[in-house]
């Protein structure tokens, strides 16, 4: 069993469409994908209706949190979408979302990058607009190489030039809101230093205290030393411990299938989930 947990589709900073994923992650060899975009559940509907013969769908979401100033994402699996708390708050990350954009578009030009926010929300189309679209705008510009480039101080990385920040849940309310919604919580690359500041590991035993299901280990963020550090602190913790791809299409070197999940994992996470099923063709 291959199991990929955590991709992204055109409903936010994928560049596949959900039908496009469904079919992608079926070629790539995989038997359980999960459909994870940035604080939206709008690409679930046509994924399951794409979904080809043999494949798994995991619905779940990936929701942009803050904990002291640090931003963080927790994963969140096997929830109602329609439970009316959670639901909420990814509508309230979501609308944030484009006067943030917005905000980073007037930033760029007043640095003399001549962006425009017709191009960037073109770029997004449907999607929950976020800084991967800013990026691919800033490569056809010829500003930036490639859309990782973007993401350094001098443009739009955490704390960067133009960088403006959004509305973010606290990870506990993240945590506790998945729970009531009969979700499993995941938090996603804890230790991914090369997108900026990680809260520290006294926070992860606290989100774990507080109800937390597991931590992603492996993935593409991690090096060696951070995924044995993390697989320690899941043993120490009893948190789950998962991999995933993060796949966003072309706007991200991760292949699908990269890094997988453990089916004992899968399977567990799999019981703990209440308020959706994972859905087979
Ligand atoms: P946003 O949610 O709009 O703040 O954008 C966050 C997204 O940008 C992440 O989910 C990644 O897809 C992407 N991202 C963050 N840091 C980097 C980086 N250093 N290189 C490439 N993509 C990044
Ligand atoms: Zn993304
Ligand atoms: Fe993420
Ligand atoms: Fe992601």
């Amino acid at each position: 069993m291959r199991i990929d947990l955590h991709t992204h589709s055109t409903a936010s900073d994928g560049t596949d469409t959900p039908a496009e994923l469904v079919r992608n992650a079926s070629a790539a060899g995989l038997d359980v994908v999960a459909l994870t975009d940035h604080d939206t559940v709008a690409g679930h509907g046509e994924a399951i209706a794409a979904l080809p013969a043999g494949l798994t769908l995991v619905p779940g979401a990936e929701l942009s949190c803050r904990l002291d100033g640090v931003s963080l994402h927790m994963l969140a699996y096997l929830f109602d979408p329609d439970e009316p708390e959670l639901a909420r708050e990814r509508e309230l990350v979501r609308d944030d979302r484009v006067p943030r954009a917005k905000g980073m578009v007037a930033r760029l030009r007043e640095l003399g990058v001549p962006i425009t926010w017709e191009r960037v929300a073109g770029i997004a189309g449907d999607g929950s607009v976020g800084r991967p679209h800013i990026a691919s705008a800033m490569v056809e510009l010829g500003v930036v190489e490639t859309v990782s480039d973007a993401f350094t101080a001098e443009w739009i990385a955490d704390g960067g030039r133009a960088y403006v920040g959004k509305h973010e849940l606290d990870p506990f309310e993240a945590v506790r809101l998945i729970k009531g919604a009969g979700g499993v919580s995941v938090f996603a690359h804890p230790l991914a230093v090369k997108r900026g500041r990680c809260v520290p590991e006294s926070a992860v035993a606290e989100l774990a205290a507080a109800g937390l299901d597991g931590i992603e280990v492996d993935h593409m963020d991690h090096d060696t030393a951070a995924r044995e550090r993390l697989r320690g602190m899941a043993r120490d913790l009893g948190l789950l411990a998962t991999g995933s791809s993060d796949y966003h299409g072309s706007r991200k070197t991760c292949r699908l299938g990269e890094y997988t999940t453990d089916p004992d994992v899968y399977a567990e996470i799999a019981a703990r989930g209440s308020g959706a099923a994972p859905v087979s063709a």
